[in-house]
C-alpha cells in the first residue's frame, strides 16, 4: 500500500475563536482550568451533553488536550474542582474524568486490541486502493462532503480545531458506521490524526463502544431528534440510519496483567520526557542530572498526522524542556537520542513516567534491549494515580465508578503549582 496524502484539504475550515485558547503550555491548561472550575458542578451536570458550537464552549472544561499530555494531571483537576465543590455537587464532572483512566486501564490489560486495530486500520486502508466505491465514499467523509450537514460541520471542525465536543464525536462515530458504512477503523485514524487529545486507548476504545464492540451487542445510534436538541437546533439531519446492527469481529481479547512498577530511580539519572506525560519529573524522587524530550506524534497513524495535535505536542514538549536548554526531538528509532544524551550526561540510568500502549510505548520497548546492549537500564515509573485506577478497568466503567471514592482516597493529591 502506498502511504497516501491523507491531507482532508476543504474549501473553508472551521478555525478555533478567541474563546477557546489550546495555548500549548502548563500556564494556558491552569487558566483553561481556572476559568471552568466554577462550572464544574451542578452547571457541568445539567449541560454537559450540549454541543453548542465552537463559540460557546463554556459547558465543557475543554481541558483534554492538555490532560492527554499530562501538562496538567488528573490528580491537580480533581484537587482543584473539589476544593471548590463538595464530592456530591462534582460527581458527574470526577466520573468523567475517570473514564480516561477507565480506557487506558482496560487497553493495558488487553493490549491486542490495539495491535488487531493497527492491523485492521491497514487492511481498510489498502481496500481504498482496490474498492473505488469504498474509496470515494471515504473521500467524502473526510473531506466532509457527505451532505449530512452536521457530519460535513463536524468533519471540518475537526481537522479546523484539533478539537470536538464529546456529544459530536459520538453522533460522527455513529453516523461513519452505520450510515455511511465505512470502516470504523478509518474512523477512528482520522479522529487520531487530528483531535490534539487524540489518544489510543479513549480513542480506540470509544469508536469500539459506539460499533458495540466494547460492550458487545450494545451499539449507540444518532436519532435527528437527540441531535436538534443538543445541538439547540443548529443541525436536525436526514437520511441517517434507523438501525445500528453491532459490529462483530472474530476473535476474543484475552486480558493480560499490567507490571506496577514503583522504582525508584538511584541518582543520577537522565529523565525521559514523553508526550504521554510531560510532567513526568514530578514522580521522580529526586531531580534529574540532564533531561531529553521525544515526541511520537507521527507515530499515532501509517498516515500524516494533522499540524494541529503535531505543534501542540511540539509547542508543549519545548515549554516543559525550556529550564533544561534543550529541544523536543521527533524519532522512530528512540535509542540514539536516548544514548547520545545519557553519554553526554555521564549517566547510566535513564527513567520515565509510564507509557500506556500507544506510540511512545512501542518506541520506548524497541529502544529497550538496545541501551542495555548500551550498558544502560530504562526505568518506567507508574503515576500513583494509574496504578490504584487501572486494576479497576477490567470490565465495564461501572467497576471503576464505584471505586472512585476508594481511589480519591488512597491517593495522595498534590497541590496546582505553576
Ligand atoms: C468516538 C470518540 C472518540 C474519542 N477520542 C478521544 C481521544 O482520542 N482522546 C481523548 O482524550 N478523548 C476521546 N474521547 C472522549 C471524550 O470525547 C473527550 O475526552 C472529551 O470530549 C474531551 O473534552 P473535554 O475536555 O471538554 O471533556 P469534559 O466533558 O470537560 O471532561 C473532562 C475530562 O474528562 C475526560 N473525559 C470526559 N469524557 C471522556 C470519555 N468519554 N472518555 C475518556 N475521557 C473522558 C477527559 O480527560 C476530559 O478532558 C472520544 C470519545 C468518542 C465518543
Amino acid at each position: 500500500m502506498q502511504i497516501r496524502r491523507m491531507t482532508e484539504l476543504f474549501p473553508e475550515l472551521i478555525t478555533l475563536p478567541e474563546t477557546v485558547d489550546f495555548s500549548p503550555t502548563r500556564a494556558g491548561g491552569l487558566k483553561r482550568l481556572e476559568k471552568f472550575v466554577t462550572r464544574a458542578g451542578q452547571d457541568y451536570a445539567r449541560t454537559r451533553s450540549y454541543d453548542f458550537g465552537t463559540e460557546r464552549r463554556n459547558n465543557v472544561s475543554v481541558l483534554s488536550p492538555w490532560l492527554r499530555h499530562r501538562l496538567l494531571t488528573e490528580e491537580e483537576v480533581l484537587t482543584r474542582v473539589l476544593a471548590s465543590h463538595s464530592p456530591d455537587t462534582a460527581e458527574k464532572f470526577v466520573q468523567e474524568v475517570f473514564w480516561r483512566a477507565y480506557f487506558k486501564g482496560w487497553l493495558e490489560q488487553r493490549p491486542s486490541v490495539w495491535s488487531h486495530y493497527q492491523r485492521d486500520l491497514m487492511d481498510a486502508l489498502n481496500s481504498l486502493d482496490n474498492d473505488t466505491s469504498l474509496a470515494s465514499r471515504h473521500t467524502d467523509a473526510v473531506s466532509g462532503n457527505t451532505g449530512i450537514d452536521c457530519f460535513d460541520h463536524w468533519a471540518k471542525e475537526l481537522v479546523g480545531t484539533g478539537y470536538l465536543h464529546n456529544h459530536a464525536r459520538i453522533w460522527f462515530a455513529s453516523i461513519w458506521i452505520f450510515t455511511l458504512r465505512l470502516p470504523w477503523q478509518l474512523g477512528a485514524d482520522l479522529f487520531l490524526r487530528h483531535l490534539i487529545d487524540g489518544d489510543p486507548a479513549s480513542n480506540t476504545l470509544s469508536w469500539r463502544w459506539v460499533a458495540g464492540l466494547h460492550t458487545k451487542g450494545k451499539t449507540y445510534l444518532a436519532r435527528p431528534d437527540n441531535i436538534a436538541k443538543y445541538t439547540e437546533g443548529r443541525f436536525r439531519p436526514t437520511g441517517l440510519a434507523k438501525f445500528a446492527e453491532p459490529l462483530t469481529e472474530p476473535v476474543e481479547h484475552p486480558r493480560v496483567s499490567f507490571p506496577i512498577l514503583q522504582m525508584q530511580p538511584k541518582e543520577p539519572f537522565l529523565l525521559l520526557v514523553s508526550e504521554d506525560d510531560m510532567t513526568g519529573a514530578s514522580i521522580m524522587p529526586v531531580p534529574p542530572v540532564a533531561v531529553v524530550g521525544l515526541l511520537a506524534t507521527h507515530g499515532r497513524s501509517p498516515n500524516p498526522v494533522g499540524f494541529i495535535p503535531v505543534n501542540f505536542a511540539k509547542e508543549a514538549m519545548n515549554s516543559v524542556l525550556s529550564d533544561h536548554e534543550v529541544r523536543a526531538q521527533s524519532a522512530d528509532d528512540w535509542s540514539l537520542p536516548i544514548i547520545e544524551a545519557a553519554q553526554s550526561a555521564g549517566v547510566r540510568r535513564i527513567a520515565t513516567a509510564y507509557a500506556p500502549i500507544g506510540p511512545v510505548r512501542s518506541r520506548l520497548d524497541r529502544a529497550e534491549p538496545i541501551l542495555r546492549e548500551a550498558g544502560l537500564t530504562l526505568e518506567r515509573l507508574i503515576r500513583p494515580y494509574d496504578a490504584v485506577s487501572w486494576p479497576h478497568a477490567k470490565a465495564g466503567f461501572f467497576g471503576l465508578k464505584k471505586k472512585i471514592p476508594n481511589v480519591l482516597s488512597q491517593l495522595n493529591f498534590i497541590a496546582v503549582t505553576k
